[in-house]
């Protein structure tokens, strides 16, 4: 039979790579969106799935829209992606990144409980949990949390809702505790795909400048595609439970500068390169770094794209992109 799941978030960067692999597998997606003059479709469209899914309107801040989409799907499975994800943003917006990360995961996990207690969910849980906490540099499920922005509050809050659900309720509730992860559809906010969209900017000859905050942050940078093969299998478990899933290799923005400048064939990128104290954290995340020896062991999953191939794969992208006079 086929199964059915529903994605939040699915106009996002994880959204459309999981819904690709979803529907690479037989389901039926459903996709939840928010209502929108102008929806943008523009990831979908890139991985060439906007036309497959079937599109249903809710708000995570909207209960009674999330109890009516759940009772009138009933899905196998859902995938709670939706968030306001950017944790620069979350300073300014704490209050609207509260009621969309964390009040919006009980709402989701209520309708389940009352329309659809079989439907297995996932939840989209942060290394940003840790904050800086770490066992000699390294997190594992096991480091307790510290969470220093009110984005990482905000998920926390969603991560113990989502165990408590299971304890309390014996349902079926998964969080994956994820590492950066990354993609040519990646927010233009995100460091990452700010720096491969300027790259590709400045070899087009249409800035001279990228502007950034801390450039000796290191992070352990993955790619989406792989990542949202972790969210599915822990759904195909036995029991719900806990993952922790990141390549466990740590770079800089300084190492990720250097790759993507050297992949368009300029080797000086201080010129180009500003700092500009805007973009830099209240309070600073310095090193992620994750051990992801559970999934691998549990999952059998492994990330497989590196570290270099990912920043190479994004630059292409935007330079393909804006050579063709476009740009999401
Ligand atoms: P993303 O690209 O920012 O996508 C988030 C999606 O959430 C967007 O499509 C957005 O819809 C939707 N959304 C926001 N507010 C909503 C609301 N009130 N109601 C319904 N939908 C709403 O994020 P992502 O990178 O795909 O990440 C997916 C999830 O994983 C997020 O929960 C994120 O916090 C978490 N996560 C991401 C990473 C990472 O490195 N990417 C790491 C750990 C955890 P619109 O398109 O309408 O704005």
């Amino acid at each position: 039979m086929t199964k059915t799941a529903l994605i939040t978030g699915i106009l996002g960067q994880d959204g459309g790579y999981l819904a690709k692999l979803l529907l690479e597998k037989d389901y039926k997606v459903y996709g939840l969106i928010r209502r929108y003059t102008n929806p943008n479709f523009e990831n979908l469209e890139y991985l060439g799935i906007a036309d497959k899914i079937e599109y249903v309107s809710a708000d995570m801040t909207d209960e009674a829209s999330l109890l009516n989409v759940i009772k009138n799907i009933a899905p196998d499975e859902v995938y709670n992606l939706a968030a306001q994800s950017f944790v620069g943003a979350s300073w300014d917006q704490a209050k609207l990144t509260t009621e969309v990360n964390a009040m919006g995961v009980l709402f989701i996990l209520n309708a389940i409980r009352y329309f659809s207690p079989m439907t297995r969910f996932y939840q989209a849980s942060t290394s940003e949990m840790f904050g800086n906490a770490s066992e000699n540099g390294i997190q594992t499920e096991e480091t307790p949390f510290h969470p220093r922005s009110p984005y990482a509050i905000s998920k926390l809050y969603a991560h113990w809702m989502t165990v408590n659900f299971k304890e309390s309720y014996g349902m079926f509730c998964a969080s994956g505790i994820l590492f950066n992860h990354e993609s040519p559809i990646r927010g233009k906010e995100f460091v990452t795909r700010k720096i491969t969209d300027g790259v590709a900017r400045i070899k087009l000859g249409l800035t001279d400048e990228i502007r950034l905050g801390n450039l000796e942050s290191k992070r352990d940078w993955g790619f989406a595609g792989d990542y949202v093969e972790a969210m599915w299998l822990m759904l195909q478990q036995e029991k719900p439970d806990n993952y922790l899933i990141s390549t466990g290799e740590t770079h800089s923005i300084k190492d990720f500068l250097d790759i993507a400048f050297e992949r368009v064939g300029i080797n000086d990128w201080k010129k180009y390169v500003k700092l500009d104290p805007r973009f830099k954290r209240p309070a600073e995340l310095f090193e992620l770094k994750g051990k992801s020896d559970k999934a691998r062991k549990v999952l059998g999953w492994f990330p497989k794209v590196k570290f270099e191939e990912l920043v190479q794969m994004m630059v292409d992208a935007d330079l393909k992109r804006l050579g063709n006079g476009k740009s999401i």
